[in-house]
């Protein structure tokens, strides 16, 4: 059906092109058909028939299918004749090269201007390209062997670049080449930091599963009838595995998090009852921790779209490192305020805790997954090291910030700048 439309079409089209290409002769031939009616004075049904004739004349060629598919075909090569090698390759957003069987650049399009600076028409592409696979590549195409090749290059200077470059001849017989490179860092980025992730991630499971196989094999061995060692080990064992657990749930709430892609739009959520039932929530850890948590809310209504769980989750990770890291300051304060200062105007959650702080250079770098300023402190105080990593992937999804101030010696203040729309 729709190959009967486009063929309808391509005749309509053709049919037409003919009648254009065949203007002039209508034109005469109305116009002689005219005048010698005027002058003989013959009659209008055989001037009818004579101009039915020339129309017959102008259409009748195209009334076969193939015919019309070959005129078709006629057009668009005009259409790509039209078309010069350069406008094709400015069209190409990756860094293009062409290049002679002297190895010699003919044309560059401004994305290879643009990524290798100092490349010229003229210029040898030997003496650019020095490294060896880049030569291999070259020499492959331009001796004949293959029609096309791909090699991975990696460019230094000015800022180190992982490329896949591709060459081919170009058509029959052109004696020209193209060159197409294909900036590959960023995946090369992401690769990296999934493996150190994964790195990360098992040995951070690794650590306490040694350990429990370790008491596994006392209990079995010296151990055996220890009543009072295998309490102990036991104990030890319990809080590995919770540790494990903690792991698996953060590792499983970064996954969840990446797996949304973004928010269901529309939803509000209250500040003031979410931040209380965090409070509540932590208020055993801040008792056991001799934490006073202190609330200073503005007046009014605290609402901005968002998340209720997922802010929650953000709060809670703020309060309970202010409540663990921030204990010997013995006291948090938890203010939300309005804020109109940065280019939205919302609403800012400050939990500040009054510990040995964060010094300046560790602040940067301590949402990264895995980061800690103190890896021991951490373990000791249940932290998986993903904590801030989670507030950090929430609050992007929520176009909210997060500004982190401390002094050492004096605390810290996370604050969470979430727009009111
Ligand atoms: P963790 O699970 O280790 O708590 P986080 O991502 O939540 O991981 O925090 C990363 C690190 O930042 C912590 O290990 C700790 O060293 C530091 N940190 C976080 N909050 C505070 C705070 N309020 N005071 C001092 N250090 C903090």
């Amino acid at each position: 059906m729709a190959d009967l439309d486009t063929e309808q079409r391509g005749i309509t089209q053709t049919m037409a092109a003919r009648l254009w290409n065949s203007r002039w002769l209508l034109a005469a031939g109305v116009v002689a058909v005219v005048a010698v009616y005027a002058l003989a004075g013959i009659s209008a049904y055989i001037v009818l028939a004579a101009l039915l004739l020339l129309l017959a004349a102008a259409i009748l060629p195209a009334a076969g299918a193939r015919q019309s598919t070959g005129s078709g075909a006629a057009i668009e090569a005009t259409g790509l004749q039209r078309l010069s090698g350069e406008y094709l390759a400015a069209a190409v957003a990756d860094p293009l090269i062409i290049f002679d069987r002297a190895a010699t650049i003919v044309h560059a399009n401004a994305a290879a201007f643009a990524a290798f600076g100092g490349i010229a028409p003229g210029m040898s592409l030997s003496l650019k390209f020095r490294a060896p696979e880049m030569q291999a590549l070259l020499d492959g195409v331009l001796s004949g062997d293959v029609a096309s090749d791909v090699v991975d290059y990696m460019e230094k200077l000015p800022v180190e670049r992982a490329y896949r470059v591709s060459v081919s001849s170009v058509g029959h017989a052109t004696d020209l080449y193209v060159l197409v490179f294909k900036d590959q860092s960023e995946t090369r980025r992401i690769d990296r930091m999934r493996a150190d992730f994964i790195a990360n991630a098992s040995h951070e499971l690794r650590t306490p599963l040694a350990s429990i196989a370790g008491f596994i094999e006392t209990l079995r061995g010296p151990a055996r009838n220890d009543a009072a060692a295998r309490d102990q080990f036991l104990q030890i064992m319990q809080s590995q595995t919770g540790r494990m657990a903690r792991l698996i749930d953060d590792l499983l709430s970064l996954s969840r998090l990446e797996m949304k892609p973004y928010l269901k739009p529309g939803t509000e959520v209250d500040l003031r009852q979410t931040v209380d039932s965090v409070i509540d929530s932590l208020g055993p850890l801040a008792s056991e921790n001799a934490v006073a948590i202190e609330r200073r809310y503005a007046d009014g209504p605290l609402h901005v779209p968002g998340d209720r769980d997922e802010l929650f989750q953000v709060f809670e990770n703020l309060l309970e490192n202010a409540c663990k890291y921030g204990q010997s300051g013995g006291r948090v304060v938890v203010s939300i305020a309005h804020s109109d200062a940065g280019p939205e105007p919302g609403i800012d959650v400050t939990i500040r805790d009054f510990g040995p702080g964060i010094p300046e250079e560790h602040i940067p770098r301590i949402t990264e997954r895995f980061y800690r300023v103190d890896v021991e402190t951490s373990r000791t105080q249940k932290g998986t090291g993903l904590g801030l990593s989670i507030v950090k992937h929430i609050l992007t999804r929520h176009n909210a910030r997060l500004s982190i101030k401390s002094e050492v010696g004096n605390g810290a203040a996370f604050s969470v700048h979430l727009p009111a729309h």
